[in-house]
């Protein structure tokens, strides 16, 4: 599908967006067509066109030439627009069903037009609400082990990693991941975000120089170890779900990176849930952590036999080593990104909802814990087991 749109940039109206949504082969001509504006507006706006008859719709995400961050705009590269597309192109190419279609893309807007999953749940809403899927850790692991694998160097000619890694470079988005993941929240730093009772916890992180020098290990690696096309930003706020179908939207944020960088995201958001559940619930949320990893390391090694590189498939033992480097830096990233959801700038509705201020409190400290707890002994977990007896000790 082609857009015929404007050649230079401007941020889009609603009824530029149904204009530019009317140029696609898609809505009858005759149709009437409506439009939200539905995204939060801090980096990005999403439009939902929709068709009154028929209620079928699209999504146009448009990227702003800024970032909203407290209360100031910084300037950001509208390039993200396009790595967002492309990365959703070829991830839905790799794991098939797993990320919405786009249907048309323009550089000069920034703007993708995909597919509409208002049918869908946002995963976080879902799982606050105390919600299960059933699907989620056989559909992410699955994401997780195609889309990582196929991207490496274990499943890619050098060539075409190497070209697919200078597409992918993304020095913009990677600069705010490094800040605020791996540097702020370990320093007394003014982005930070917490609530008075917490700075006696923070200041411990501050203080811990052993703590500090394995995030700056891990933000090495987060900076140099361009293993495979990460999504980049994969926490529970960009997976759809629904009781079948699971679909992971906005990889703006995509790039080459450790491939343990999606995995431990996504474990730490489960984490978080699992440190504010209690009994049965807090159970299942603790096997979907086991699942996840189980499927992307099965699926992982079975991707390793049938489509791997001859180099590494023959060298004995390679395997182990690699998927046991990849366990032990998801679990370093997954700390990092639960201290920085706690006390960094950008929070976790999953903690700050809890209404009454104790419980709120002692959740978050739980969560500082054990991202500190997770970064300083990720090499002592030697199976998925392990780490699963210790998040249930520590959530
Ligand atoms: P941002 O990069 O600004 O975080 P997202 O891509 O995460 O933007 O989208 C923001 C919100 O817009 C999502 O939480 C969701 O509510 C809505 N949204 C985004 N993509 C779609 C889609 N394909 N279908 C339906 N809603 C969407
Ligand atoms: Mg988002
Ligand atoms: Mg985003
Ligand atoms: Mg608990």
């Amino acid at each position: 599908m082609t857009l015929t749109a404007p050649s230079t940039y401007k941020a889009l109206t609603e009824q530029e967006a149904i204009r530019l949504a009317q140029s696609l082969d898609v809505f009858a001509s005759s149709a009437t067509l409506q439009c939200e504006e539905i995204g939060d507006g801090n980096l990005n706006y999403v439009f939902r066109i929709t068709d009154s008859a028929t209620g079928h719709g699209l999504i146009i995400k448009q990227a702003l030439p800024y970032a909203k961050v407290v209360g100031e705009s910084w300037p950001l590269t509208l390039h993200r627009a396009t790595i967002e597309a492309n990365a959703l192109k070829l991830h839905g190419s790799l794991a098939k069903g797993r990320v919405p279609e786009v249907y048309a893309t323009d550089a000069a807007l920034a703007v993708t037009v995909m597919e509409d999953l208002s049918q869908l749940t946002i995963l976080r809403n879902g799982l606050i609400d105390g919600k299960h899927y059933p699907k989620l850790a056989e559909h992410i692991g699955s994401y997780l082990a195609h889309t990582l694998f196929h991207t490496s160097d274990f499943g890619l000619h050098p060539f075409e990693k190497k070209r697919l890694a200078a597409e992918f470079s993304n020095p913009e988005l990677c600069k705010i991941t490094e800040d605020l993941i791996f540097t702020d929240p370990f320093f007394d730093h003014d982005t930070n975000d917490f609530e008075e009772p917490l700075r006696e916890a923070a200041q411990a992180i501050w203080d811990n120089e052993p703590l500090k020098f394995e995030v700056a290990k891990l933000k090495r690696s987060f900076l140099t170890e361009a293993e495979a096309l990460l999504h980049g930003d994969l926490h529970t706020g960009s997976i759809f779900v629904d009781e079948d179908d699971t679909k992971v939207i906005d990889p703006e944020f995509a790039f080459y990176g450790p491939i343990g960088f999606d995995i431990g995201l996504f474990l730490a958001n489960l984490i978080v849930q699992a440190i504010t559940r209690s009994g049965e619930e807090r159970e299942l949320i603790v096997q979907d952590i086991t699942q996840t990893w189980q499927v992307f390391e099965q699926q992982f090694s079975g991707l390793w036999e049938s489509d791997g590189i001859e180099t590494y498939k023959t060298t004995t033992g390679y395997r182990e080593y690699a998927i046991e480097k990849i366990f032990h830096d998801a679990i370093g990233f997954a700390g990092c990104e639960l201290i920085r959801r706690t006390i960094g700038l950008a929070h976790v509705r999953d903690l700050d909802d809890i209404a009454d201020e104790s419980t709120r409190i002692d959740r978050k400290r739980q969560t500082l814990k054990a991202g500190e707890t997770l970064i300083q002994t990720r090499r002592e977990y030697q199976s998925i087991k392990q780490l699963e007896t210790a998040i249930k000790e520590l959530s």
